[in-house]
């Protein structure tokens, strides 16, 4: 390691040893935990003019989560808790065509807690034990050139001055401009068929109110639904709402490119919910106002089979390596596994890039790659998630489908809360044993190139509101 202070104000000629790109979740998480390593000389960059903290969203942070933040500094768990409303339960409704008519419920208790936060009030936790001369915003990436000689990397921004550094870590989120450089060929985020609504609104009381615990999901039908509601407590006695609606391409609201307040959208989602008869959300969205509520179109990425570059001089974490369909639950919880593992390679490994990136990725790749296609299974692409299910069904021919999508889904719950002791893998179970897991990642690899034709990317730059 070199030296032990931050960079000066323009930082022009000195080279860091590690620039990470993006202060997001996970890029943030691993500031955490830089933090403890005295000696290392690092740098986070990140595009908006501050820290974001407003994306009407909700996180649900589970036990491999919280285990990663808890590794990475006992303090961010400390404060998450503070601020989370802990979920105990969830609740599936399909509601009839016939709004009178009764909801068929599907209740169950939670096989760990769920600690769900503001996405907002998650960042200003990490934001807050990263020291600030470590952290410059208003540096939108274009891109890196490797100098293999000198064995650094010197990443260009907009309107900026180069920064150069010998360990790069992009996670600059779902459209990531490290990932593009990295990967040329790669076709670009894939739309997952739906458009989104969401807003967390302050509700006094609502943290306390029966109920409260409990994750509430609301569809028009069980498999083959067109729209899904979640309801779900944020803690702090803020409430979140969001509204998902299948749609054949990417569809924003008066043909703009989404984001938060967008004019049209509430009457959009209220015209919709209306035609359902669906009051009661009405009145949820009804009381929020249009400012309040983001408008996105779904994407995710491809699963890569590397996530390193230039000898390891340049590595993905969170979005930019696995966006994911966000049913699940697990993309910020996947980035926060992410930033614990590269913190442990770092610790170890610095100042030799290869290793670092090899034990990271050898810790990951091929565990986010399963959450993706799993997460994939769940979502509403053309042809390849009846695909992956039909994969469960002929590992399992006995138990029906309906039986085996609960059990598959507690069991994964299981295998991906039992991080990081048994992460590839839980020996003996019938899903998730690492043979059973290592077949459906091979089958979701020849499945995703097959039916390629039928899906939808787009070129990162061409992405609004991800
Ligand atoms: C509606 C919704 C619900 C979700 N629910 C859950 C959930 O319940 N549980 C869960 O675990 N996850 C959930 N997620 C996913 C979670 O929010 C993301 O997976 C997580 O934020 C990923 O972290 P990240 O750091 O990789 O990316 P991000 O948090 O997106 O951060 C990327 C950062 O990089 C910056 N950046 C982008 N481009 C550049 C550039 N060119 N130069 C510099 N900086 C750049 C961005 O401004 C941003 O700050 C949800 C997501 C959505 C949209």
């Amino acid at each position: 390691m070199t030296n032990a202070e931050p960079a000066g104000a323009n930082g022009l000629g000195q080279i860091f040893d590690v620039l990470i790109v993006g202060g997001g979740l996970g890029g943030l998480a691993l500031a955490v935990g830089l933090g403890h390593l005295p000696g290392l000389n690092w740098l986070l960059v990140e595009a908006a003019d501050e820290l974001r903290t407003a994306t009407g969203t909700l996180i649900g942070v589970g036990a491999n989560g919280l285990h990663a933040l808890e590794c990475l500094d006992p303090r961010i768990v400390e404060n998450v808790k503070k601020y989370a409303q802990v979920g105990t339960r969830a609740e599936g409704h399909v509601r009839p065509a016939d709004p009178a008519g009764e909801p068929e419920v599907n209740a169950m208790p939670l096989s760990q807690q769920l600690h769900t936060i503001r996405w907002g009030a998650t960042q200003r936790v990490l934001a807050e034990l990263v020291e600030p001369s470590r952290v410059r915003c208003g540096h939108k990436c274009r891109g890196y050139t490797v100098d293999e000689a000198a064995g650094h990397v010197a990443v260009h921004f907009k309107d900026k001055p180069d920064i150069k550094a010998r360990l790069v870590i992009g996670a600059d989120g779902v459209r990531s401009v490290i990932r593009s450089s990295m990967c040329p060929s790669d076709p670009g985020p894939r739309f997952l068929g739906y458009m989104n609504w969401n807003a967390v609104r302050h509700v006094p009381g609502s943290s306390s109110a029966a109920g409260s615990d409990v994750i509430k999901t609301i569809r028009d039908s069980k498999t083959d639904f067109s729209v899904m509601v979640y309801i779900i407590n944020a803690g702090c006695d803020y409430q979140f709402w969001q509204v998902r609606m299948t749609s054949a391409s990417p569809c924003f609201t008066n043909g703009g490119s989404g984001g938060g307040g967008v004019p049209g959208s509430k009457a959009r989602v209220m015209q919709r919910l209306q035609q359902l008869g669906w009051q009661d959300i009405m009145q949820e969205v009804e009381a929020t106002d249009e400012s309040a509520i983001y408008e996105r179109a779904m994407w995710d990425r491809l699963p890569l089979p590397a996530w390193s570059a230039a000898g390891g001089h340049v590595v993905l974490l969170g979005d930019a390596a696995h966006a994911m369909y966000s049913g699940p639950g697990q993309g910020a919880r996947t980035a926060f596994e992410d930033a614990h593992q590269m913190f442990l390679a770092i610790k170890q490994h610095w100042p030799n890039p290869a290793a670092i990136a090899a034990q990271y990725e050898e810790a990951r790749v091929h565990r986010a790659s399963i959450i993706q296609n799993y997460a994939a299974g769940m979502a509403n692409l053309a042809g390849l998630s009846s695909d992956i299910n039909a994969f469960w069904q002929q590992l399992h021919p006995d138990t029906p489908d309906a039986d085996g999508r609960t059990e598959r889904f507690r069991e994964f719950q299981l295998w991906l809360n039992s991080y990081p002791e048994k992460m590839h893998g839980l020996p003996g179970s019938k899903y998730t044993s690492p043979e059973a897991l290592k077949a459906f990642v091979e089958h979701c690899a020849a499945a995703t190139a097959q039916h390629s034709a039928s899906q939808q990317h787009m070129p990162s730059s061409k992405i609004s509101c991800a």
